[in-house]
C-alpha cells in the first residue's frame, strides 16, 4: 500500500483554560491576587485542611452563565460538582472540585466551530520548579505558592473542527477577544489566565473517521500554538508515511527548539476515579440568573461584529475578522466611518475607507493602537475621502498619511502646503506630460496602438515619475488610450 500520495487533513479540538476575574476564589473567601508574595491568600479550604467546607462563588456561576451565553450554548438548570482525583503537591485535597457528566454548559458555537461543553472547576496551586540554573534559597527544589489554588476556571472544550493551526490560532484570538469584551477574564496567556492544550490528528482527505490524536498541553502563546500544531501535524505524517501508527498520547512543546516530547501515554492515563462532591449541592441556574447574565453581555460580541462588517458593510471577510477580533482596529474605523459620513463622503465606501487602515497599522506598527497614533479618524477619513474625490492621486495620499503619522494634522492642508495635489488634465498640463510620455517611447506608444495593452505600463510610468506620483493612474492610462485611438 502507498501512502505516498495520500493527501491528509488535519483534525483539531481546543481545550481552552480560563481564570475568571472574580474577587475570591471558587470556593472560599480567599482574595485572587497574582502579584502578592507565595502563600498569603489561604484559609482551611484552599488548602484542603480537614472539615473545612466549600461554598460556590456565585460570581463565578454568574461569569460561567455569560460565556455559556455568549457561545451560544444551552445552560443546564441544574449541574454537578464532582471530585477529579490524583496526587500531586499542587493539589492539596488531592482532588480538584470539576463538573464532570453533568457540566453547567452544553453545545453552542464560536465563529464556525462548535462548542462541545464548558465547564467550571478550581485552579490548582503554582509549582515554581527551580533548576540547577534558578537555585533559590541555596537549593534547587520545587516550591508551592497556593494563592493560585481555588482559583475559578472554566473550561471551554471545541469540537474538533479546526482544520489548520492557523485557523486554531486565529480562533483562539476570536475566543479571547469575546472573553475579554464580556469582563470575566484577563485572557492573559502569558500570565497564565488563558491556556491552551490542542487534540491533533490526521486522516486521509476527504474521509469523515476520526484519527488517532495526540494532546498537546500548555503552550503560552499565540504563535507557539500554531508552531506546536504545525510541527504535530508534520510529525503524524511522516509517521504515516513511514507505515508506523499514531500513538495517543499527551506531548509537551518546545518552542525553542520546535521537539515535541511524550508526557504520558494513554496506558499511563490517569484514572481519576470521579464521583460526586459530598459537600455540595447542585448549582441551580434560575431565570432568575440567567436573565441577570444576559443582561450583562455587551451588545454586540466580536463575531456577531465580524458577521456586520462583512455583511452590511461590504468588507472583505478577512478584514472583517481583522477588525472584529482586534477591537480598537474595528473601533477606530467605525469613528473613521461615521466622520466620513459627516464629511459628504464623495461616496466613499467602507470597504475603500477600510484599505486605509492597512496603510496606517504599517507606518505605526502592525500591533499599535491607531487610536494612540498623530493620525485622527477624522484626518483618516478626510485622507480617503479626498482620493475618492481624485483631489490627490493614491500614491500622493500615502505619502500625506506618513507625514500625518509624524506630525499629526489635516490632511487637505499638508496636501497644500506640500504641494501634493492631484494634476488633473484640464489645468495642470496633464496632457502635455502624456504627449511627452509617448513621444519619449515611439515603440510603447505603437504596440499600444496596435492593442497591446500590456505595453501601456511603461507610458503611465514616465508619466508617475514626471509627475511625482500626484497625477492619478486611471486618468493617466485614459489620456493615453485617447491619444493612442
Ligand atoms: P478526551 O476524553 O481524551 O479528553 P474528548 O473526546 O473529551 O477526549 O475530546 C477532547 C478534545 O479533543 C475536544 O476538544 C475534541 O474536540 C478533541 N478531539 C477529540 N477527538 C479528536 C480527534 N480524533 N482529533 C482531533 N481532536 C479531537
Ligand atoms: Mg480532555
Ligand atoms: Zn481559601
Amino acid at each position: 500500500m502507498s501512502t505516498g500520495t495520500v493527501q491528509y487533513e488535519p483534525v483539531i479540538g481546543l481545550e481552552i483554560h480560563v481564570q475568571l476575574s472574580t474577587r475570591t476564589k471558587m470556593f472560599c473567601g480567599c482574595e485572587l491576587s497574582f502579584s502578592d508574595p507565595p502563600n498569603i491568600h489561604t484559609c482551611p479550604t484552599c488548602l484542603g485542611l480537614p472539615g473545612a467546607l466549600p461554598v460556590v462563588n456565585e460570581q463565578a456561576i454568574h461569569f460561567g452563565i455569560m460565556i455559556g451565553l455568549a457561545l451560544g450554548c444551552d445552560i443546564a438548570e441544574r449541574s454537578l460538582f464532582h471530585r477529579k482525583n490524583y496526587f500531586y503537591p499542587d493539589s492539596p485535597k488531592a482532588y480538584q472540585i470539576s463538573q464532570y457528566d453533568v457540566p453547567l454548559c452544553l453545545g453552542g458555537h464560536l465563529g464556525d466551530v462548535r462548542i462541545h461543553r464548558v465547564h467550571l472547576e478550581e485552579d490548582a496551586a503554582k509549582l515554581n520548579h527551580l533548576g540547577a540554573s534558578g537555585r533559590i534559597h541555596g537549593s534547587d527544589r520545587s516550591w508551592v505558592d497556593f494563592n493560585r489554588c481555588g482559583t475559578p476556571l472554566v473550561e471551554i472544550v471545541s469540537e474538533p473542527d479546526i482544520r489548520s493551526a492557523e485557523q486554531a490560532r486565529e480562533w483562539l484570538i476570536l475566543l479571547r477577544t469575546t472573553l475579554r469584551q464580556l469582563g470575566v477574564s484577563d485572557v492573559d496567556m502569558s500570565q497564565g489566565s488563558l491556556r491552551c492544550d490542542a487534540n491533533v490528528s490526521i486522516r486521509p482527505a476527504g474521509t469523515t473517521e476520526l484519527g488517532t490524536k495526540t494532546e498537546l498541553k500548555n503552550m503560552n502563546s499565540f504563535a507557539f500554538v500554531a508552531k506546536g500544531i504545525e510541527a504535530e501535524i508534520e510529525r503524524q505524517k511522516r509517521l504515516l508515511a513511514a507505515g508506523e501508527a499514531v500513538v495517543q498520547e499527551t506531548l509537551h512543546f518546545d518552542p525553542i527548539t520546535g521537539s515535541l516530547t511524550p508526557l504520558r501515554s494513554k496506558e499511563e492515563a490517569h484514572d481519576y476515579r470521579y464521583f460526586p462532591e459530598p459537600d455540595l449541592v447542585p448549582v441551580l441556574a434560575t431565570e432568575g440568573m440567567l436573565a441577570a447574565a444576559r443582561a450583562d453581555l455587551p451588545a454586540e460580541l466580536p463575531a456577531e461584529r465580524a458577521a456586520r462588517f462583512e455583511r452590511e458593510l461590504g468588507l472583505h471577510a478577512d478584514t472583517a475578522r481583522l477588525f472584529a477580533f482586534r477591537a480598537e482596529l474595528g473601533d477606530y474605523f467605525e469613528r473613521a466611518l461615521a466622520a466620513a459620513g459627516a464629511n459628504g463622503g464623495a461616496g466613499l465606501e467602507p470597504a475603500e475607507l477600510s484599505n486605509w487602515i492597512a496603510p496606517l497599522t504599517e507606518r505605526i506598527g502592525s500591533d499599535a493602537d491607531p487610536a494612540r497614533s498623530k493620525v485622527t479618524p477624522e484626518g483618516l477619513a478626510a485622507l480617503a475621502t479626498m482620493v475618492k474625490a481624485r483631489e490627490v492621486s493614491r500614491d500622493a495620499a500615502r505619502e500625506v498619511l506618513t507625514l500625518m503619522v509624524s506630525e499629526g494634522g489635516d490632511p487637505r492642508a499638508i496636501v497644500e502646503r506640500e504641494g501634493l495635489g492631484a494634476i488633473s488634465a484640464e489645468d495642470d498640463g496633464l496632457g502635455e506630460i502624456v504627449d511627452r510620455a509617448i513621444a519619449a517611447d515611439p515603440d510603447a506608444a505603437e504596440k499600444v496602438r496596435a492593442g497591446n495593452m500590456k505595453a501601456i505600463g511603461p507610458l503611465v510610468g514616465y508619466v508617475m515619475r514626471e509627475t511625482k506620483g500626484r497625477a492619478d493612474g486611471g486618468e493617466i492610462t485614459r489620456l493615453i488610450r485617447e491619444r493612442l485611438g
